[in-house]
């Protein structure tokens, strides 16, 4: 949806085609399964969002999203430095399900008059094309239909019409980058009890080396809460809210624990399982087919406990609207568009790719090629928590870079290396 919307200035038409009914309402839909787990919108995609629909964070918030200070609201706990101080870093979330963020997102794009939501609409193939590629898609009666575009953007979350359109070509798929996580998801929704917090976050990491178990709180609309227990690597799974309760005992602190038996128990739990991080390096291959475009998941998949999919993609649509406005003028403007996509979207999702994946390499059932230089990364890492406790703009830093508002080279520029340094050399002394 931002993808489309940030293409509705250019294009005579937008069309998104969806294979699933969308809800007039605010629900979970089967499409997009994950959506009845927490989805934290990082304040980076939150300002992406807002630039490219004025008013939607302002009708987030009407909606019933909690505005959550970073980091006087957060009660974010770590096993080597504790919890982090609860300073006011300058950036605010808006807390809401994933059904809301994207009500309130849909009813942004279908209000721009060239962009049409077509429902039921399962993409089956895109045919390939000199000039111009064709989407055949189908009903759920199995009544098909073409539409033959200029462009076609892949966002289907897993990328199957443009491996399709690769494998119907002979053409060699993208190399890809996966690291496997097996990251299981309990997830349970709870409603107030006799309890208010003095924090609107709560995170509880585990060490990586004696367990694989973090929890999670948040606040969603409706003045309800979130509450998940992540394992990495695990093979079970609480399967009921006894269980839940015991594998929050089990946590690096019992601030969860203490936290949830106060609330109201659930309906029932919910469970995810997330196989691998993966990325498709679409952006090495010298040339795409023609208007064919991967974006969001489809090129790259984040482990969602570090809660950047839905920031990267949003960024990845304000990338599109910003080469969108330089290529207006070029002979080709959708040769220039996918090559100019292309050319600078790696440096957009090498900074979250990398910390999410030098977080989970620190877990010793992590699969795939650990990055280089891994252990200088990890000590780096320890050096950087240090600093974040003692001294306030190294933590705004730090908020600012992991919440994507910023580039990861703030952290390396010079100041704040010297601070991180000044609070190592402290420590040793
Ligand atoms: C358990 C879990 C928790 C997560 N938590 C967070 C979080 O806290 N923060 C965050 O930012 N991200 C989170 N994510 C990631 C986030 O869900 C994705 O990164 C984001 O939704 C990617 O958007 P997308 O458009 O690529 O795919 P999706 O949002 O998955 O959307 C794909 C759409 O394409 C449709 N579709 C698929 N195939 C077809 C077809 N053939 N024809 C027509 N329509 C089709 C689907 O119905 C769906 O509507 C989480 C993911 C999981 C699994």
């Amino acid at each position: 949806m931002s993808a489309a919307g940030a293409l509705s200035s250019a294009f005579q038409e937008v069309v998104i085609l969806e294979r699933d009914v969308l809800p007039a309402s605010i629900m979970s839909r089967a499409g997009v399964p994950q959506d009845r787990h927490p989805h934290l919108l990082l304040a980076g995609g939150l300002q992406a969002l807002d630039s490219l629909f004025p008013g939607f964070a302002q009708d987030l918030a009407a909606a019933g999203a909690v505005p959550v200070n970073v980091f006087k609201d957060v009660q974010y706990e770590r096993p080597d430095v504790g919890a982090l101080p609860r300073r006011d870093c300058g950036t605010s979330l808006l807390c809401g399900s994933r059904p809301l963020i994207e009500h309130t997102l849909r009813r942004k794009v279908t209000a721009i008059a060239n962009v049409k939501v077509q429902s039921q609409s399962r993409v089956t193939e895109i045919v390939p094309a000199a000039t111009r590629p064709m989407v055949k898609f189908e009903n759920d009666a199995g009544v098909g239909a073409a539409i033959e575009a200029d462009l076609v953007v892949d966002a289907s979350g897993r990328g199957a019409p443009t491996l399709g359109l690769f494998d119907a070509l002979g053409w060699e798929r993208p190399q890809e980058t996966a690291v496997g996580v097996d990251i299981s998801y309990t997830t349970a929704v709870l409603r107030p009890g006799r309890t208010s917090f003095d924090w609107l976050n709560l995170v509880t990491l585990p060490d990586p080396a004696t367990s694989a178990t973090a929890g999670l709180i948040i606040p969603l609309e409706g003045g309800r809460w979130f509450t998940s227990i992540s394992h990495h690597g695990a093979t079970n799974r609480p399967g009921t809210w006894e269980d839940y309760l015991a594998a929050a005992r089990q946590l690096k602190t019992p601030a969860i624990y203490n936290a949830v038996y106060k609330l109201l128990p659930p309906g029932g739990l919910r469970h995810f399982v997330f196989d691998a991080s993966r990325w498709r390096h679409f952006e090495r291959l010298k040339r795409l087919p023609r208007g064919i475009l991967p974006v969001a998941d489809s090129l790259c998949r984040f482990n969602p406990v570090y809660g950047q999919g839905m920031t990267v993609a949003a960024r990845e649509a304000k990338l599109l609207r910003e080469i969108l406005d330089r290529v207006a003028g070029e002979a080709d403007p959708i040769e220039a568009l996918q090559a100019g996509f292309m050319s600078e979207v790696g440096a957009l999702l090498q900074a979250p790719w990398n910390m999410g994946v030098n977080a989970d390499f620190a877990y010793p059932t992590t699969r795939g090629q650990r990055p280089e230089r891994y252990e200088e990364s990890r000590q780096f890492e320890a050096a950087l928590f240090r600093a974040v406790v003692a001294d306030p703009v190294v933590q705004r830093a730090f908020s600012d870079v992991v919440q994507l508002v910023e580039p990861f080279d703030l952290i390396n520029s010079p100041d704040i290396r010297q601070r991180i340094e000044a609070h190592s050399l402290a420590q040793n002394a």
